[in-house]
């Protein structure tokens, strides 16, 4: 059995890792000896993310002294998942580079609080479930060839917003819920072709979430102290908190775990 973080040899695909829990999900396989495709909007967040796996990968470290070898840094795609294009883009990347694919972390996702009152209701509706839902679908769609291939498998970032109601933020539990179910439909389907999918519920978790959502850096930093006293860990989450999760439902000692949710919320509130 190999080791817990041993992914040598896997091809593995992050969406929204050009920051937060994608980036250190990025930078964590790559410790573990992956080769990660990562892809976010922001071409400079990915460059530096980029080269931060490149820094702590093990064959990276071997490639920067011996010889220059392409296949070993991160392939960095600059793509919007809320463009059916650029999903494709990113799997066809992908298998272009490596010719296949082990592992697809659907986490690009991001928060909108909107009242039902709200004139531009259904703009917001269509944006949030673009990116938080219909590229997972997609990226899916796309995916599952290859993936029935290496026998692989793919997690899901959704929220523990997906499990109980949010006073003003309709549009993203359902986005969440969706997915959680989503999830484990395609675990019933895709079962017999060797594909794991689960899906993480992370509460809240200190990264660059509130400020992309409108929230000011202080107000966001306010949120978050005040949920930390609220959950009986006394903390909020850290992105590595969710990508040990990530890492461990990747590996093969979860190989017989399908279609499982995994609550991360510091004990809830
Ligand atoms: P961040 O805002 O720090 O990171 C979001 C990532 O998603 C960025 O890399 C961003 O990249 C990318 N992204 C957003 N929209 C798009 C898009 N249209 N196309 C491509 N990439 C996109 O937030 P988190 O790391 O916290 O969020 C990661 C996931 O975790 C999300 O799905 C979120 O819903 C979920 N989550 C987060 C919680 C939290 O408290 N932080 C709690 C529960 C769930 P770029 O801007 O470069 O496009």
């Amino acid at each position: 059995m190999p080791a817990i973080r041993d992914f040598s040899g896997r091809v593995v695909l992050i969406t929204g890792s050009s920051g937060g829990i994608g980036a250190v999900t990025a930078t964590e396989f790559s410790k573990s000896g992956a080769q990660v495709v990562i892809t976010g909007r922001n071409a400079k967040n990915l460059s530096d993310v980029g080269k931060e796996c490149l820094k702590v990968s093990p064959k990276g470290l071997k490639a920067l002294e011996v010889v220059a070898d392409v296949r070993l840094k991160a392939l960095e795609v600059v793509a919007d998942v809320s463009k059916d294009d650029d999903c494709k883009r990113l799997i066809d990347s992908t298998i272009k580079s490596f010719g296949k694919l082990d592992i697809l972390v659907n986490n690009a996702g991001y928060g909108v609080a909107y009242s039902i009152t709200d004139a531009n209701i259904l703009d917001k509706y269509d944006g949030v479930m673009a990116t938080n839902l219909r590229s997972v679908v997609y990226l899916t769609h796309l995916s599952v060839e290859h993936l029935e291939k290496t026998k692989g498998n793919i997690i899901n970032i959704s929220s523990v917003a997906g499990l109980k109601p949010i006073r003003g933020m309709a549009l993203y539990c359902m986005s969440k819920c969706a997915m959680d179910m989503f999830t484990k439909c395609l675990a019933l389907e895709l079962g017999p072709k060797g594909i794991r999918v689960n899906v993480i519920n992370p509460g809240a978790v200190k990264t660059n979430f509130g400020p992309a959502m409108g929230m000011s850096q202080q107000q966001y930093d306010q949120v978050l102290e005040d949920r930390a006293k609220s959950f009986p860990l006394r903390r909020v989450g850290q992105s590595i908190d969710i990508a040990n999760i990530i890492l461990f439902l990747a590996s093969d000692e979860s190989s017989f775990v399908t279609g499982i949710n995994v609550v991360a919320d510091g004990g809830g509130s």
